[in-house]
C-alpha cells in the first residue's frame, strides 16, 4: 500500500512532470474510480483547467488547477498517477481513468484493485468540503509533529503503540513499514502501552518517524507490488529497511532473528533484543 513516502515522491514528481500542462480531456474506463461529483459532472469540469500545485496531506494528493477548481487522488491499496507519452504501444491493463493533456501527453490513474479515489473540487469548495476525512487527519509526521502531540494523544490509551502508531486521527499518513522502522530505531517494542511511553521515549521516536520517512523520500518510497513513481520508477527504500519485510532474518544491529506478530490485523516487525522493552 502507498505509504506518505511514496505519496510525497508522487507530489514531487507531478509536480515537475504537470508545470504548465493543462487537461483537455478526461475519460472515465471505471466510475467506480470518481468519488466525487458524478462520472458526467467529472469528465466534463476539468477539461480546460491548467495545473497550479500539487500538495500532500496525510496520504491525500491535491491538485489546484487554475479557476478555483482541483483534482484529489487517494491510492489506497494499489493506485497509480503515471504520465505518460501519449503513443504509448499498449493500453495498461488496470487504466481505469484517463487525462488527455495540452502537451500531448496523458496523465493515467491506474488501479488493479479499484479502491483508489479520484474527487473533482468546484470552483468556491475546499477540498475539505468534498473531502470532509481531511479534517479529522493528525499531524503532519515531516513537520508539524512534535513529542508533545504524541503525549496528549497516548494519554490514556490502552492501545499498543504500534496501533496508535497507525490511527490517522493521531498521525497523518503514518502506515505499517514505517511505524515498525521507527519504532526499530527507538527500541521500542510495538506491543508497549502508549501512555506507558516517556517524554523522552516519544521525543526520540519522532526524530526517527522523521528520519525513515525522509531516507525513504530520498529513496523514492517503497517498492511494493503496485508502486512506482510518477514516471514509473520503482523506489528501493524496502532493500534498506531495519525490521519491514525481513521475518526471520538476523538483526542489522544485534543478528538476533527479526519476528513478526499479528497487531490489531497488521504485521508487525521487530528485533526482540533490540526492542526488549
Ligand atoms: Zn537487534
Amino acid at each position: 500500500m502507498p505509504e506518505l513516502p511514496e505519496v510525497e515522491t508522487l507530489k514531487r514528481g507531478l509536480s515537475k512532470a504537470l508545470k504548465d500542462d493543462a487537461i483537455v480531456g478526461v475519460e472515465v474506463l471505471r466510475e467506480q474510480s470518481i468519488a466525487f461529483p458524478g462520472v458526467e459532472k467529472f469528465v466534463s469540469s476539468l477539461p480546460g483547467h491548467k495545473f497550479k500545485t500539487v500538495v500532500r496531506r496525510g496520504k491525500y494528493l491535491l491538485i489546484e488547477l487554475d479557476g478555483g477548481v482541483g483534482l484529489a487522488c487517494h491510492l489506497r491499496m494499489s493506485g497509480r498517477l503515471l504520465v505518460r507519452e501519449a503513443k504509448s504501444k499498449a493500453e495498461p491493463k488496470f487504466l481505469r481513468v484517463r487525462f488527455l493533456l495540452a502537451s500531448g501527453r496523458e496523465l493515467h490513474f491506474e488501479d488493479m484493485r479499484v479502491f483508489g479515489r479520484l474527487w473533482f473540487k468546484p470552483k468556491g469548495k475546499s477540498f475539505e468540503d468534498i473531502i470532509p476525512t481531511l479534517l479529522k487527519l493528525g499531524a503532519e509526521p515531516l513537520d508539524e509533529l512534535n513529542s508533545k502531540h504524541l503525549l496528549v494523544a497516548f494519554k490514556g490509551k490502552k492501545q499498543a503503540v504500534k496501533t496508535a502508531l497507525l490511527d490517522q486521527h493521531i498521525l497523518a499518513g503514518v502506515g505499517n513499514i514505517y511505524a515498525d522502522e521507527s519504532l526499530f530505531l527507538t527500541g521500542i517494542h510495538p506491543t508497549v502501552v502508549a501512555s506507558k511511553l516517556t517524554a523522552d521515549k516519544l521525543s526520540a521516536l519522532v526524530e526517527n518517524i522523521r528520519l525513515v520517512l525522509n531516507q525513504a523520500i530520498i529513496s523514492g518510497g517503497s517498492t511494493l507490488r503496485d508502486y512506482t513513481d510518477s514516471s514509473g520508477v520503482n523506489g528501493r527504500y524496502q532493500n534498506q529497511s531495519w525490521v519491514y519485510g525481513r521475518e526471520g532474518k538476523p538483526c542489522r544491529k544485534c543478528k538476533a532473528a527479526i519476528e513478526r506478530i499479528k497487531l490489531n490485523g497488521r504485521s508487525s516487525h521487530f528485533c526482540p533484543l533490540c526492542q526488549s522493552s
